[in-house]
């Protein structure tokens, strides 16, 4: 492990997700669709139905056979509503049709209620001109019964699910969730709802970093809080090495005396990488404790949130399958300068206003609340300086939930 030189976000990147490939989570269950928001498919999801199943009208209209039509009006001869299908369409009549109703056999073309006029008869005359198959939603416009719907390694949001309801769905077959064990280290942790005491803070990555793993359909064994001592850190990583498939820690793992966990891991584990060329969040360590990886991010809540959110969530993302593990950036014009060239990629806290990338004011790293303001992190590579107006890559925060 080079100790003298930062390693670039790319690098530290590839690495995280060449230890996921090695470690896939390869057991899958089956779940009823109501169960499985946000967890990932584990086999391809393919059409047993053409969508739409029969051809249907995209109008509440009157339906006829236009290509055997001679321009006259047309008699009803029956109504046809959604969900309950009519009868083949008699030479020299129309039928009466809503959204969503079959196209009755026979019909060719749906013409919207709208350009039709009734005659004191009861028939139809048709005042505009007529196209083979108007307002006919033909069968399996949407898909048809074989084809690949969603691909194994896609996350099921609401979209997904939708549909796989439109195939008549009740259950999928999803990756186990993978085990996070959740370790928050620091003497001056408490939790809410403790007293506080001098010198202490309340314990905000824990919260933080069990919804965000929830997000990413992760079960979370909480670990609780671990005082700044290396027996004590050892004896911990020891045991949550059984049943985790990723030991996730927040702080110790800068340079200082009282930094144990970065230590421990480095004595007693097998560390990849430490000491990375981004801002915030250089500590961050990964490698084994045992035959489990540990991803050790810095304890400061801005630091905690960009590395988790830029590479631990990939790591997490990739070891379920998911094939597209990095987030959308999308190039923006800021509305500050930026004059002084960084040696480290530096993440920064901002909003879109009027399309342009504005600033939190404190982009401390140990400042959280900016999170809350913010839409997502706008980029600035290492040795860029940067005039209001030119554009930067934004990473919108709903890219990474
Ligand atoms: P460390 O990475 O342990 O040196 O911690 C860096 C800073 O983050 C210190 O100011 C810590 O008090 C703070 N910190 C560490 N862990 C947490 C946590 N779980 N919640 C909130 N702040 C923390
Ligand atoms: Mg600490």
């Amino acid at each position: 492990m080079s100790q003298g030189k930062l390693m670039p976000v790319e690098e530290a990147l590839a690495s995280l997700l060449a230890m996921a490939d090695a470690r896939q989570l390869d057991q899958s269950q089956e779940l009823a669709l109501d169960q499985v928001r946000q967890r990932v498919l584990a086999c391809d999801l393919v059409a047993t139905l053409d969508l739409p199943p029969w051809p249907n009208s995209a109008m509440d209209g009157y339906a006829l056979d236009l290509a055997h039509w001679d321009g006259q009006p047309l008699l009803v001869a029956q109504t046809v509503f959604a969900g309950r299908p009519g009868t083949p369409l008699q030479p020299g009549t129309c039928a009466r049709i809503f959204t969503g109703a079959p196209v009755p056999a026979g019909a060719d073309c749906v013409e919207m209620q709208e350009n039709v006029e009734l005659l004191d008869d009861g028939r139809v005359r048709f005042t505009q001109a007529l196209k083979p198959g108007q307002n006919i939603r033909p069968q399996g416009q949407e898909n048809r019964a074989g084809q690949v719907l969603l691909e194994a390694g896609t996350r099921l949001g609401p979209f997904e699910l939708a549909v796989a309801a439109a195939q008549g769905c009740t259950r999928l077959p999803v990756v186990r969730k993978p085990r996070v064990a959740l370790l928050s280290t620091g003497d001056e942790l408490l939790e809410p709802g403790m007293a506080l005491r001098e010198g202490c803070i309340y314990n905000s990555n824990r919260t933080l970093l069990r919804h965000w793993l929830d997000a990413l359909g992760c079960e979370v064994i909480d670990a609780g809080i671990l005082p700044d001592q290396p027996q004590q850190t050892r004896l911990r990583l020891e045991q949550l090495q059984h049943g985790a498939d990723l030991i996730l820690t927040t702080g110790g793992v800068s340079a200082g005396d009282a930094d144990c966990l970065g230590q421990v891991l480095r004595d007693s584990g097998r560390p990849l990488f430490w000491k990375l060329a981004i801002k915030p969040g250089k500590p961050l360590t990964v490698g084994y404790f045992g035959q489990v990886p540990v991803i050790g991010l810095p304890g400061n809540p801005a630091s905690a949130l960009v590395t988790f959110g830029l590479l631990a969530r990939a790591y997490l993302q990739r070891i379920q399958g998911v094939g597209e593990v990095e987030p959308l950036g999308v190039m923006v014009p800021v509305a500050f300068d930026w004059t002084r060239a960084g040696s480290r990629r530096e993440y920064l806290r901002a909003r879109l206003e009027q399309g342009r990338a504005v600033l939190y004011p404190n982009q401390s790293s140990g400042v959280l609340l900016g999170a809350c303001w913010a839409d997502g992190l706008v980029e600035i590579p290492e040795g860029r300086t940067l005039q209001a107006g030119d554009l930067a890559r934004f990473i919108p925060f709903s890219e990474l939930f």
